[in-house]
């Protein structure tokens, strides 16, 4: 009698321990490469509902990702939260995530826009979706002559073309989508097309490429969505006048449809903080969160359900979307890689 009294003690003292431990998560380490001013709000947010601080480390992709490989397992990181599939695929080959199971996000995040599940739930969830769109002169070319991505490579827009570096992850996304619906052999001759006709060597960013094309240096490039629509809010004169000379396209709507790739993350390898982690996840998915990615930084939520209050993001309108799981695009990224160097596609 007094043995089992003394073991549902233990047990009890136990409990409380384990439940101490979660109680004191009141801080978590966020290890980010967005670099968009309006998620000040959205983290500001989380503190203020659930009073754990955030503690940021803000930095390239490849600088946290090498910073998260030196630390391995005495990472401080909680979060990873990373831009595009291409880099969300490279940070879990990495090992750099664990799986996640939760009831919140598998009901809230659509399945193709999670990371690879081996049984043991995703490694990462997209949050939030944008579309790599075209934007075209209005004075130099017509728009039937650049609907799609693979018009671009072709003869009749020579020396029009300006897109950022084919080796960046917005760029390798797109190509590794083109491998998958066209294959191999085609994307390289894509890509040929392509260098043939660039207005001049890839530099800079997306936004240089929209000014770019305003000035009319260029006749057409490639950009993410929500470039184009920050620049469409912008007060300044100087973008006013640029957006007034700009087309824009939503690619492949005949075809196969726009390339819309993610935001997103997932849990630390060695999150120290692992309970206050998973609930973060889950509220990026909630409402509010979800609002904050459209409204503040014109991305659209990776949550259908949620509405969008943006003005000039709805002003677009409603396109077609591709229909490719984003761990697939991501994964392609070696292969398109290969064809760049092989097209000489800086
Ligand atoms: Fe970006």
């Amino acid at each position: 009698m007094y043995k089992f009294t003394l073991n549902i003690l233990s047990a009890a003292i136990a409990l409380s321990v384990v439940a101490g431990a979660h109680a004191e998560d009141k801080e978590l380490n966020i290890y980010s490469a967005r670099h968009y001013q309006t998620d000040d709000a959205l983290y500001g947010d989380f503190t203020k509902r659930t009073g754990i601080k955030i503690n940021r480390i803000e930095a390239d992709d490849n600088a946290l990702l090498e910073r998260l490989k030196t630390e391995g397992k005495n990472s401080p990181a909680d979060i990873i939260l990373m831009v595009d599939a291409a880099r969300l695929w490279r940070a879990q080959i990495e090992g750099l995530f664990q799986p996640v199971k939760s009831k919140v996000l598998a009901a809230r995040i659509p399945a193709h826009l999670q990371g690879n599940d081996a049984g043991q739930g995703p490694q990462w969830y997209g949050f939030s979706t944008r579309a790599r769109v075209i934007v075209y002169n209005k004075t130099t070319v017509k728009p039937e002559d650049v609907a799609t991505y693979e018009a671009l490579a072709e003869p009749k827009n020579k020396g029009k073309v300006c897109t950022r570096s084919g080796s960046h992850p917005y760029m390798l996304s797109l190509i590794g989508s083109l491998v998958e619906r066209d294959g191999e052999k085609a994307t390289e001759e894509w890509a040929r097309g392509m260098v043939s006709n660039f207005a001049r060597p890839p530099r800079g960013g997306d936004t240089d490429q929209i000014h770019g094309v305003a000035s009319g240096e260029c006749g057409v490039a490639l950009t993410n969505s929500y470039y184009y629509v920050r620049m469409m809010r912008s007060t300044k004169p100087e973008d006013r006048q640029a957006i007034n000379k700009l087309g824009f396209v939503w690619p492949n709507q005949k075809t196969s449809g726009t390339h819309v790739n993610v935001a997103g993350g997932g849990v630390a390898k060695n999150a120290p903080h692992r309970e206050a982690a998973v609930q973060f996840l889950e509220y990026l998915a909630g409402d509010s969160a979800q609002r904050n990615f459209s409204d503040g930084n014109n991305e659209w939520p990776a949550v259908p359900t949620v509405a969008t209050h943006n003005p000039a993001l709805d002003s677009l309108g409603k396109f077609k979307s591709e229909k490719l799981s984003i761990a697939t695009i991501g994964k392609n990224q070696i292969v398109a890689q290969k064809i760049l160097d092989r097209a000489g596609y800086k």
